[in-house]
């Protein structure tokens, strides 16, 4: 017992946990104060329109029924539809669902596009599960959504933990919930779909592309190469492979990994092939890898390095780690990677943030893409579809990197600042119903 109350007295002295929605809210703060935001339009955007709670049963390959809780929150659709993805994941929460829901809204107006922000997911470690039990728990967790989702009304894609086949198990079962003849028409209810499904050619390496591309487009206005630079990668599922594929393209050199199973680091250099290859063999794990040593988890941030991609989940760079990171540059591919007390930090360690909001928006962009190929019944060459990526996501770097320098402010302030100006807009223009 007195062991037990030392405990409690000892955790309640601690700071309480901050959640996402902290972080989310105090970067909106900041961004609307120095915009002077329309206080009814700070209102409105400080909630969520929609919270979808959905509890429902699944047939275990055992025979047991389990019950899943899944989430879906629409924060805001002045600009369109709702947008973002969907993740498996044990941190799902309403809290994450909600957070996450608003980076989508910041992100989809930043980048230009017809659509708002929604995000949602499934609490569940997918890998204590069969490739049958996740099709079932897909199913039967897009069944339960079905009157809340649609393609001109919220339109899932993938995200951490669920991919194209996942995707293709929603498309799948939101259309045989409709008329026969309106089966086709309802495709775009999900983007990320496989490319002989009604998906995008190149929707797989749209997120990591750009993750590459917002890194290129910063050192070419600091009028550097990429050549040797060297780089480390939080998280090395599609978003982190893919931007380690394009910099490794460009000479940059990957030297340490980490993810869910533990980190690694060679100074000489990791060829990304050969770690993709061998992850792939040891269930998506890079702990292990012959060519690199492993390295203790609290050593990842310290590695010496120019780049850092966090490109996992949340909350990672924190006021305990931001003070040891070696890196000039912070390229965010996660969302939310940085709360704001890590982000207090590096500004004044003078490092650079490209924010989630513009650095991994390629992968919205592509949904963006994909949906309109759907909804005019064309289909693009990935030459193409990289193209019109490069186009998309130069125009917002340089909006943002010249807002930021214009202004003084440091790089989410000012895609924050872009993003929410562009909502405010259309509020104005429409005004408030009734
Ligand atoms: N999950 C991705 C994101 O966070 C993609 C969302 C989408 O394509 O709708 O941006």
């Amino acid at each position: 017992m007195a062991t037990l109350t030392a405990e409690i007295k000892k955790r309640s002295k601690k700071a309480p946990v901050r959640g996402m929605m902290d972080n989310v809210m105090e970067q909106f703060e900041t961004a609307a104060n120095k915009i002077n935001l329309h206080p009814n339009i700070k209102k409105i955007l400080s909630i969520t329109n929609n919270e979808i709670i959905v509890n429902f049963p699944v047939k275990m390959d055992n025979g047991d029924v389990e019950i899943f809780t899944g989430y879906r929150v629409q924060h805001n659709n002045a600009l369109g539809p709702y947008k973002g993805g969907l993740r498996y994941h044990p941190t799902v929460d309403i809290d994450a669902a909600r957070a996450l829901a608003m980076w989508m809204t910041w992100k989809t107006s930043l980048a230009g596009l017809p659509y708002g922000g929604g995000k949602g997911g499934i609490k569940l470690d997918p890998s204590k599960y069969s490739q049958g039990e996740l099709e079932r728990i897909t199913r039967r967790f897009t069944f339960a959504l079905a009157d809340n989702i649609g393609p001109e009304h919220d339109i899932p894609a993938p995200d951490v933990n669920t991919n194209s086949q996942t995707m293709a198990w929603m498309a799948d079962t939101y259309m045989s919930t409709r008329p026969p003849a309106e089966r086709t028409a309802n495709q775009h209810v999900v983007t990320g779909k496989p490319a002989g499904s009604g998906g995008l050619e190149g929707r797989d390496r749209a997120t990591g592309y750009g993750v590459y591309l917002s890194i290129k487009f910063w050192a070419e206005k600091n009028n550097e190469s990429l050549k040797d630079k060297r780089f480390i990668v939080q998280g090395f599922g599609n978003v982190g492979y893919w931007a380690a594929h394009f910099l490794e393209q460009d000479g940059a050199k990957l030297v340490a990994v980490q993810d869910a199973s533990g980190s690694i680091r060679n100074s000489s250099g990791i060829h990304v092939e050969d770690l993709f290859n061998y992850s792939k063999a040891n269930n998506g794990h890079v702990s292990g890898f012959p060519e690199a040593f492993d390295l203790d988890n609290e050593k990842f941030f310290r590695t010496e390095c120019d780049i850092c991609i966090p490109a996992a989940l949340g909350n990672q760079i924190t006021k305990d780690n931001a003070k040891i990171i070696q890196a000039r540059l912070i390229a965010e591919g996660a969302n939310g990677p940085t709360n704001v007390e890590g982000e207090k930090i590096l500004l004044e360690r003078g490092i650079t943030i490209i924010p989630d909001i513009l650095c991994n928006s390629g992968g919205v962009v592509g949904s963006y893409f994909e949906w309109l190929q759907n909804r005019s019944g064309e289909l693009w060459q990935l030459d193409e579809v990289m193209a019109k990526l490069h186009k998309k996501l130069k125009e917002s770097f340089d909006k943002v990197y010249d807002y930021a320098t214009v202004e003084g402010i440091d790089m989410r302030t000012a895609a924050y600042c872009i993003a929410i100006q562009r909502i405010e807009k259309a509020y104005i223009q429409r005004g408030i119903f009734p």
